[in-house]
């Protein structure tokens, strides 16, 4: 199933965007452009890593959510929190505390992401035993799912048709509720994402016609509520209380390493944006083999490392991994543990645990017909002949490719190019007041203009 539109979490504030063109240098797929001053996104070509949200120097990106009280609209308001949420706070903060302040704030339940990882573990095990196509690909990252539609369309058919924990703890929850008499139409599940790539999944998922999710809370938002609530509350003030109920090892299953620890056979756990494309360049090019399985995370640490979250990444791993052993040293002795109810609902999950095949989104895709697309391929490869080559950016398109088939999709013009200006200038194809004009137009009028403030330094992440 294609996607019929593609929502994207990430919005450019066009009147706070200076036309710096950090984000376009560093998006891995070469979504963005710089026009009048502004930058402009290639819908179509955005991933929703966040990757151009990290380097915006003056937060002129931003990531959409669902406004906080539309929870309101709903009887049964459940926060679904993945594990990570816990790894924000401070050693001080016990996760009974944040998960009670959550019910403070005006959720009605607390339920965490990864209680339906036992179910999933099942079935990525046997999907792996029995699919052909290896290495099976976890399409628990949106954003690689996503990175592989676009860039890497020969592997898409490796990508594991199974739900995320997300999903299915979402599906779980509604059923149990639904069960004890709540009408389906008053349970409102909130996730608490800390990315950008997991809000565009929900709002136009992959392989789904719809989310079991109804709305996203950005997980920076929710952890400075629980933060500055708990730091307001009286040590005797009595409120409702909830404590964690997850399964110790399943605690890390967002980190990296934490999903392919758990899969049978020869499993690998890469992560980050640069590491993950150069391995599916291999990959692609048929130079990795006898791998069974790969968990492929598009941030540093795993979801730990999310543009969302608000503490460091590495703290928040290792918070994870001590809470993880002590509960094991415990014996799990959960207070409310959800393992057995969830195991009652097991059948009707597994029925619903698929995703339907994965379809290329080809970002090279020219023409929607072929013999135009071809000629169009060409062409690029002809006005690539006069391009330098040197990828420099002047033109506004992140590369000497993207400027060329930006000029056959009739988006640019040769011109553009600073280089071919100049040797224009000197066959008097074009005169020099001309070319001015024309990066005034890519660069705005005030990028010509001296001023001593522009060009900020690159935002530290
Ligand atoms: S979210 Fe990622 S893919 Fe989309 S424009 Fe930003 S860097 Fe590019
Ligand atoms: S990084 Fe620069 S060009 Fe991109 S949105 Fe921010 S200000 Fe605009």
């Amino acid at each position: 199933m294609e996607n019929k539109f593609f929502h994207h979490a990430l919005k450019i504030l066009r009147d706070v965007c200076i036309g710096c063109s950090h984000c376009m240098r560093v998006c891995p797929t070469e979504a963005l452009r710089v026009r009048n001053g502004k930058a402009e996104l290639y819908d179509n070509r955005c991933i929703d890593c966040g990757e151009c949200f990290k380097v915006c120097p003056v937060n002129a990106i931003i990531i959409e959510q669902d406004d906080f009280s539309k929870i309101f609209n709903y009887k049964r308001r459940v926060a679904l929190v993945p594990a990570v949420l816990l790894g924000q706070f401070p050693d001080d903060v016990s996760p009974k505390e944040v998960y009670s302040t959550l019910l403070e704030l005006g959720f009605t339940d607390v339920f965490e992401a990864e209680n339906s990882v036992d179910i999933l573990k099942e079935s990525i095990n046997r999907y792996v035993q029995n699919n052909v196509q290896k290495p099976v690909i976890s399409s628990f990252c949106p954003a690689v799912v996503r990175l592989i539609q676009v860039k890497f369309p020969a592997l898409v058919d490796n990508i594991m048709l199974l739900k995320p924990p997300l999903d299915l703890s979402a599906i779980f929850y509604k059923l149990m509720l639904i069960d004890q008499g709540v009408a389906e139409e008053d349970i409102g599940i909130f996730y608490v994402t800390p990315c950008a790539a997991k809000i565009a999944a929900i709002k136009s998922p992959v392989g789904e016609e719809y989310s079991e999710v109804d709305g996203v809370i950005n997980m920076d938002v929710i952890y400075n509520k629980v933060l500055r609530a708990i730091k307001q509350k009286h040590s005797d003030e009595k409120s409702p209380t909830h404590s964690s109920t997850i399964n110790p090892q399943n605690i890390l299953w967002s980190l990296t390493n934490g999903e392919a620890n758990q899969v049978k056979g020869r499993c690998l756990a890469i992560d980050s944006l640069h590491n993950v494309i150069d391995f599916l360049e291999k990959l692609e090019n048929e130079e990795i083999s006898d791998v069974d399985f790969l968990e492929i995370r598009a941030c540093d640490e795993g979801c730990a490392g999310g543009v969302l979250t608000s503490g460091n990444r590495f703290l928040a791993v290792e918070r994870l991994k001590n809470r993880s052993k002590s509960l094991d040293d415990k014996a799990l002795d959960l207070p409310t543990s959800y393992e057995h109810c969830i195991d009652r609902y097991k059948s009707q999950i597994n029925q619903r645990i698929s995703i339907d095949p994965v379809k290329p989104r080809s970002m090279l895709k020219l023409d929607e017909d072929m013999a135009r697309a071809m000629k169009k391929m060409e062409r690029v490869q002809r006005i690539m002949c006069f391009l330098p080559g040197i990828d420099c950016g002047s033109c506004g398109a992140p590369s000497c490719q993207a400027l060329a088939e930006d000029i056959v999709k009739g988006k640019a013009a040769i011109s553009h190019c600073i280089f071919l200006q100049k040797t224009m200038e000197q066959t008097r194809k074009l005169h020099p007041d001309h070319s001015f004009r024309i990066m005034e137009r890519i660069w705005g009028k005030d990028r010509f203009h001296k001023d001593c403030k522009k060009v900020p330094g690159r935002k530290k992440f």
